[in-house]
């Protein structure tokens, strides 16, 4: 079955008559993913679980539950009961964890079928794809270029069509740029309307968990399923729409914007095909708006990103020391145990990150560094506070040219710009400081390769920003060319 061009309704309703025999489907979707597993995108494969659960639902299937049934892929930092679950670590590489996420429960609830544990960048830092523990990740479209990260597996699982969706983790666009690289739909909700208890976290006060999908309607379902107050993670919110009965329901016209200091850098091609979206959108009587956002500000985005995020990860990872659980690597005493283990468990890229992290959690520095980034995160908060007066829906470039080839990536972290403008590679990370619900979409194709579109809404409005998405996504299928579908 060819997920990309099918809905999850459709899949459904194939499974409801008996047009697709459920084992079937299973079958053909772990084949795949065997034919698959040299890319590197699956760490587990589940594929025992997942057969007797097939057979237990053949006869078996909800037609109120569009999930039954329905193959999937975990990112594996979100934990998962008997199933290992890495975050893409080495340290990690032996753990099994004796509960579910709450994520992982809800989709269990819904009878949803895990195909396995998805491939991701270690401990979700980084942004390419090359840096999980069980291999790189390339792109499905060029295998010379990066899919992107963290959610590396998770994207590329969805942009070949091995499964429906796939879920993913985004603490500065994880989620978001992946889908732009790849041509996926991607999705981050506002903060804590997913639980995050259960997800190997890299920095909390800026993750989130969401989905990848081949349209924007299928997010609908999966919002549906997973949102709700969950009293295990105390930044959870309840956050419940309806998504899937409200989507569609959209007479009214919208306020669109976009920053005029980010479009001033944007290359002249790519802002030709903003241009012409914008005019289309007039054309159907949306208004789109040019706003202004403090330049500073903009350019501070990676520095307040690495100093809060590495900051927080050497706290949320102190626990990964080779004594409680994880791979241990032996020493003469507990402090040599420690590290060795971490000498010898975590990759160049993490160990960097945590380095810069300790430093600016001394106490001396905290002050000077750790407060004042969190003060500039504060400051891009209000900006952005500011701009959702004058508009419904912020519009951001996820990426701005395809994907990088590898060897133009290696080795480089967030911290290594080059020059001032350099922010608009990580402006996705605006939805990380406030926490407002973001969403990639591909828009058009260079090179060959796909390029995304971002629609932001102010923190909480979720249905509305999928709302705008759905109109979006069909006037972008309408009038830009798109990539080939990889199954052809
Ligand atoms: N690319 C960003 C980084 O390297 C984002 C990571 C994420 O969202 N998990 O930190």
């Amino acid at each position: 079955m060819n997920f990309k061009k099918t809905t999850l309704k459709e899949i459904h309703d194939k499974l409801v008559s008996k047009e697709i025999k459920l084992t079937d489907l299973i079958k053909e979707v772990i084949l795949k993913s065997k034919e698959e597993m040299k890319s590197n995108f699956l760490i587990t494969l589940t594929e025992d679980e997942a057969l007797r659960k097939a057979n237990e639902l053949e006869n078996n299937i909800d037609a109120n539950n569009v999930l039954t049934g329905i193959p999937f892929i975990h990112k594996d930092n979100i934990s998962t009961k008997g199933i290992l679950t890495t975050a893409g670590s080495k340290m990690l590489s032996n753990y099994t964890p004796s509960f579910d996420a709450t994520i992982a429960e809800k989709f269990n609830e819904k009878n949803s079928i895990l195909i396995g544990k998805a491939a991701l960048d270690e401990l979700s830092m980084g942004g390419t794809g090359l840096l999980s523990f069980n291999g790189e990740v390339r792109n499905p479209y060029d295998s010379n270029r990066i899919v992107g990260g963290s959610s590396s597996g998770s994207a590329y699982a969805v942009a070949k069509g091995i499964v429906p969706f796939a879920t993913g983790g985004d603490t500065g666009d994880s989620i978001r740029k992946p889908a732009s690289l790849s041509g996926v739909v991607g999705f981050k909700p506002t903060y804590g309307s997913i639980s995050r208890y259960g997800a190997i976290p890299y920095a909390p006060s800026l993750d989130h968990l969401g989905f990848f999908t081949n349209n924007v309607e299928d997010q609908a379902y999966l919002c549906d399923a997973t949102y709700g107050y969950d009293s295990k993670d105390f930044t959870s919110i309840d956050n419940k729409k309806e998504f899937v009965k409200n989507i569609n329901q959209v007479s009214r016209r919208f306020k669109f914007g976009y920053i005029k200091q980010v479009e001033e850098i944007m290359p002249e091609e790519l802002k030709e095909d903003y241009k012409k979206l914008y005019s289309i959108l007039n054309d159907q009587g949306h208004e789109v708006l040019e706003l202004e956002f403090n330049k500073k500000l903009l350019e501070a985005i990676p520095a307040t990103y690495m100093m809060i995020s590495f900051a927080e990860a050497v706290s949320t990872h102190a626990n990964l020391d080779g004594i409680k659980f994880g791979v241990r690597v032996e020493g003469k005493d507990y402090m040599e145990i420690i590290k060795n283990s971490r000498t010898q468990g975590f990759g160049e890229t993490v160990k960097r990150r945590f380095l810069i992290g300790s430093y600016q959690l001394k106490s001396e520095n905290q002050d000077v560094l750790l407060a004042k980034s969190k003060k500039v995160r504060r400051l891009i908060v209000e900006e952005l506070d500011k701009l959702y007066k004058q508009v419904d829906i912020l519009i951001l470039p996820p990426t701005t040219k395809p994907a990088p080839t590898v060897n133009e990536v290696y080795g480089f972290d967030v911290d290594q710009q080059e020059d001032g403008t350099k922010f608009i590679e990580d402006i996705l990370i605006l939805a990380n400081f406030n926490g407002m619900p973001s969403i990639t979409l591909p828009f058009v194709c260079k090179e060959n390769m796909p390029i995304g579109i971002n629609l932001n809404a102010k923190p909480k409005e979720d249905l509305e920003v999928l709302q705008a998405a759905k109109i979006i996504e069909k006037l972008i299928l309408e009038n830009f060319r798109q990539v080939g579908d990889l199954n052809e």
